[in-house]
């Protein structure tokens, strides 16, 4: 999952890697976790796009999108927020209909994801924009002082997203 191909020399495990991944993501909202195994098959319904937990709490997947100030961009990081129920329903009515984008308003989403690299980041708030069908919406951040949100707004250079690799990376220190 990469747009973008640049070497460098990790500092966190000490080794060259020959990509620099340009986005991150989760499978699941966190919220997921919760459940027990056991009962994750009967309580969770989930596809790549939706996820509906209990029936009773809803979640979209989108990308938090930054762009990127000396580099080709954007930076995206793959998230999962929660809409209402009523937002939920109305996503899904129309998920398939052509000009969808232009159809519904932005939709309240409290992002529910924990993303690394930044103070706490569940339960920030979010608005949802709706995008062609096809695509994943755009997560627009509730403009504050929290550095996810500055980021989105200010942009981020190349170097920031290697630090990030290299807090990321789960190789071996050498
Ligand atoms: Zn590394």
């Amino acid at each position: 999952m990469s747009n973008y191909i640049e070497g460098y020399i990790c500092r966190c495990c000490g080794k060259y890697h020959d990509e620099l991944p340009m986005s991150y993501g989760g499978d699941v909202p966190d919220y997921y976790y919760s459940v027990p195994q056991e009962e994750q098959e009967n309580r969770i319904e989930i596809n790549d796009d939706l996820c509906v937990i209990d029936g009773e709490h809803f979640f979209i997947r989108g990308c938090i999108e930054i762009p990127v100030l000396d580099g080709e961009g954007p930076f995206i990081w793959d998230v999962w927020v929660s809409l209402s129920e009523t937002n939920f329903e109305k996503t899904i009515e129309y998920w398939e209909t052509e000009g969808r984008e232009n159809e519904l308003e932005p939709l309240f989403g409290w992002l529910s994801t924990s993303i690394p690299c930044y103070p706490k980041t569940i339960n920030l708030k979010t608005m949802v924009h709706t995008r062609p069908v096809g695509v994943s919406p755009y997560i627009e951040l509730e403009p504050t002082e929290h550095p996810l949100s500055v980021e989105q707004r200010k942009g981020i250079t190349m170097e920031r997203i290697k630090l990030i690799a290299e807090e990321l990376c789960d190789e071996e220190e050498q």
